[in-house]
């Protein structure tokens, strides 16, 4: 039996008492857990392990009962807002409801207790699961094969950009520079430059759309390819995409799809069919793992055809001859490894059963739903607040607090923060970059039309205050266990480390 708890635990859920770290709630001796010290053979853990392997000083490690450790973790799950606890519109990050069916098939021990260095004759269902995942995502984006090492969306984009570096260079013609909209994502400028590449900004139009003038002003043989996203990042569908994919092809360079967010596409379009390459996938995002906070994330590649012999290595395949059904095998001209292993396993098992439980039928109502919710959302909102390109969107609609700013000193960061007190997670603020004090909206497909109604409400609640009140917006949030903290300082002095002493600063 682990020892009872240390400490008073009356405190209310949720105020804005700081919670204390395991190291403050450390008491000497105690445990949560306990062996047995009877009944078994007389061997000791000193007998066990030699004294070599033996540390000289015990590690400085908290001292808690299991009491107190579970009420702690209990308290701080309910400091924080979470999918399964309400709508969290962060636009370009779908943060969508994700099945708890998703995570029981995770959690099967087949698929759970499995080590990855397992040999291929005693994991065949691990890698027919592997494989029929890789054709799922194939079947949805229009590609003919896919890793499935990469462990992020960013991850994804520099495979990605390694894939085209080596497909230019087999050609013997290497080339400098990838192309990018003003709109893209922070991700993909980053990604280019540790590609290797230059980056070259294209501009977009007033439709919010890649301007084909400025495209073609930037095209040239030294172009190795463009990395656009479509629906682009302002949730807007690139339309003249057919056009962009021939001008592109025809100076030699490869298109590349950043696959992140899905939502507004899956059985609807695929973006090999407009003309891409290659593709990046956030299973993370649309396929059921919930993210954000740094958990686990899997961003498989997707490429056509002639791209498949660079793939990164070992890929899952079926076997052609031989008694088993499945193995591993590197592609010729494999790229190398992205990841140790395979990847973020159980990330992929989780989309698999999202894909499956959903069928393509249901992914395309996914998508319905997705862009219906959005265009929703956008007209429920048009009198409260300036919609940046009026348009139909996609799975997204992005907002304007310009006015506001302009006329009540209330920027777009107040309005989410306010959002907060209202029990919603705020939208995306100040991205993208091309519009001024941007609230970006992605209500998903998971959310009720009285859920909808009732974000709208809250939006319009805030709106009014800023004008009548608009300290109380400025000074949000007040009804959530941290207020607002100093962003600057805490990105620049970042403490990483736990003292308990006070520091001289405090
Ligand atoms: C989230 C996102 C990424 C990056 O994905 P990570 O998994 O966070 O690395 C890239 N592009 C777009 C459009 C995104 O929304």
């Amino acid at each position: 039996m682990s020892a009872p708890g240390g400490r008073a635990t009356s405190a209310p859920l949720v105020g804005r008492e700081e919670e204390p770290t395991l190291f403050e709630l450390s008491r000497p001796g105690r445990r949560a857990w306990s062996f047995r010290t009877g009944g078994f053979p007389d061997r000791s853990v000193d007998d066990l392990v030699p004294p070599v392997h033996r540390r000289a000083h015990p590690v400085d490690l908290p001292e808690v009962s299991e009491r107190d450790l579970v009420a702690h973790v209990t308290r701080l799950s309910a400091r924080q807002f979470s999918v399964d606890l309400g709508a969290y519109p962060l636009g370009s990050c779908t943060m969508k409801y994700n099945p708890k069916v998703c995570d029981a098939v995770a959690a099967l021990p087949g698929l759970a207790g499995v080590h990855p260095a397992a040999p291929a004759s005693t994991v065949q269902g691990w890698l027919a699961l592997l494989v029929e995942l890789e054709e799922a995502l194939c079947a949805i984006t229009g590609m003919a094969a896919a890793t499935l090492q990469p462990a992020a969306g960013a991850a994804g984009e520099l495979t990605g950009l390694l894939l085209m570096r080596a497909w230019h260079a087999a050609a013997g013609r290497p080339r400098s520079k990838v192309i990018i909209p003003d709109s893209a994502h922070g991700t993909n400028p980053a990604s280019v430059t540790l590609g290797g590449y230059e980056v070259v900004t294209v501009s977009s139009d007033e439709r919010g759309c890649v301007d084909m003038d400025a495209l073609h002003r930037v095209l040239d043989e030294d172009v190795a390819g463009i990395m656009l996203t479509n629906p682009n990042t302002l949730g807007l569908f690139e339309e003249d995409i057919a056009r962009i994919a021939t001008a592109v092809h025809d100076v030699g360079g490869l298109l590349y799809y950043d696959g992140a967010n899905l939502n507004a596409i899956l059985g609807v379009v695929r973006p090999g069919d407009m003309g891409f390459d290659i593709v990046h996938m956030n299973l993370h995002k649309t396929f059921a793992t919930p993210h954000g906070g740094g958990g686990p994330g899997a961003g498989p590649v997707a490429v056509a055809e002639r791209l498949v012999p660079f793939l990164p290595g070992p890929r899952p395949v079926r076997t052609v001859d031989g008694p088993l059904g499945y193995g591993w095998h590197t592609p010729a001209r494999s790229i190398g490894r992205v990841h140790s292993w395979h990847g973020n396993a159980l990330v992929l098992a989780r989309a698999l059963a999202y894909i499956r439980v959903n069928g393509a039928d249901g992914l395309r109502r996914v998508a319905e739903a997705a862009v219906l919710n959005a265009n929703w959302l956008r007209r429920r909102l048009a009198g409260t607040l300036d919609v940046a390109y009026d348009r139909t969107c996609m799975h997204e609609v992005v907002f304007s607090a310009q006015r506001l700013r302009r006329d009540h000193g209330v920027r777009a960061l107040d309005v989410g923060k306010r959002l907060l007190d209202h029990g919603f997670h705020a939208p995306t603020v100040a991205f993208p970059l091309v519009v001024e004090e941007a609230l970006m909206v992605e209500p998903t497909e998971t959310e009720s039309p009285e859920t909808l109604e009732a974000l709208a409400a809250a939006i319009e609640a805030v709106v009014a205050e800023a004008a009548s009140h608009p300290a109380s917006v400025t000074a949000a949030p007040t009804a959530t266990p941290v207020g607002r903290v100093d962003e600057a300082r805490a990105a620049r002095r970042l403490v990483a480390t736990f003292d308990a002493r006070p520091t001289p600063e405090g």
